[in-house]
């Protein structure tokens, strides 16, 4: 199979491409710098799609950027980074002579409103509560095809927790605090953390990019890319200090979290939403990490 991967340079795209040609498939990445087995932005909206069978978006400005301050510049360019590229590869889509079979979008599970006790799969309803959970809808919408394009391509849409891995993601920035003792809660501690491994997160697309047992339907369907294991921020914590054998007894406030990155970005790390992957799991996907203590070792130990 020839899968092309918008955004496929990144911390999951590299995942997934390692996967992808261990079983033998060819990847073409869009990126927005040229290079071998790479097409540009530019030379996909000239010359339109390059023959493919199962294509993915994975393109965005990182939105955990520790260099960038949270203002509006920033949240134009996560809006921008993620709407454009995936309207860009959507159009791409429906004007070929020949689509995909599979076209997969991964975006976030910021959609679903935290809550301490509220759980939910991906039958929950959802509406747009603040300016992450906006843009959630707006990515998803603009990856959506015209109505003659879907009786040929399965669409898929992966929405994924905090991907957790050795080679980018937050496990990147956290792990130095962590081994040097400095590593605490955030906040109350008490927040759901919903998360998944980067390989079975690489392992998800992947199945999504089979081709459709039967025709498809003509709605997106929606996979929750999480973990099955339901896990609050203080879990997380105590379990990365007790794989690596450091304390973690230094809370970091909220209010100091709310002052470094903006209230709005910090959403995300000091509240959280228990997410279920109940279609995920429906669908036969088996993880290699369900739970934290396997995940970290993995990264830890990797
Ligand atoms: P990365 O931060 O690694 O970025 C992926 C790629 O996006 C980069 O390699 C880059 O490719 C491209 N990119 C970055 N900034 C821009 C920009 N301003 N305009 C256009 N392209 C840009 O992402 P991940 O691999 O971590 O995540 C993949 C997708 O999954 C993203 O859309 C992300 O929002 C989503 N996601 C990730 C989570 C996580 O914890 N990592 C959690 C939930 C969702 P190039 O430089 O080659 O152009």
């Amino acid at each position: 199979m020839r899968v092309l991967i918008g955004g496929g340079s990144g911390f999951v795209g590299r995942e997934l491409t390692r996967l992808l040609r261990h079983k033998g498939h060819e990847v073409t990445v869009i990126s927005r710098q040229p290079g071998p087995g790479k097409i540009t932005w530019a030379e996909l909206e000239s010359h339109g799609l390059p023959p493919c069978d199962g294509a993915v978006n994975l393109a965005g400005e990182n939105l955990m950027n520790p260099l960038r301050w949270w203002n509006e510049s920033y949240k134009k360019d996560l809006f921008s980074s993620r709407i454009d590229t995936t309207k860009s590869m959507a159009q791409a889509i429906a004007a070929s002579s020949s689509p995909p079979h599979s076209w997969v979008l991964v975006s976030g599970v910021a959609c679903y409103k935290p809550s301490l006790t509220a759980e939910y799969t991906e039958d929950s309803e959802w509406t747009p509560f603040d300016v992450l959970s906006q843009l959630v809808k707006e990515w998803e919408a603009s990856a959506l095809l015209p109505e003659g394009v879907t009786k040929n391509t399965k669409q898929v849409v992966i929405r994924s927790g905090a991907v957790l891995g050795r080679d980018g993601g937050a496990m990147k920035q956290m792990l130095l605090p962590f081994w040097l003792g400095l590593g605490g809660t955030l906040g109350s501690g008490a927040q759901p953390f919903p998360w998944i491994h980067v390989s079975d997160l690489a392992g998800i697309i992947a199945k999504s990019l089979e081709p459709p047992a039967a025709p498809p339907p003509p709605s997106p369907q929606v996979l929750n890319g999480v973990a099955p294991a339901l896990s609050t921020n203080l879990e997380f914590t105590k379990e990365l200090g007790r794989v690596l054998r450091r304390p973690t007894v230094l809370p970091v406030p909220g209010f100091v979290m709310n002052a470094v990155m903006g209230s709005e970005r910090a959403v995300v790390l000091l509240q959280g939403q228990k997410v279920v992957p109940k279609r995920t799991q429906e669908a036969g996907f088996v993880y290699t990490y369900p739970d934290l203590t396997s995940a970290l070792k993995e990264i830890v130990g990797s």
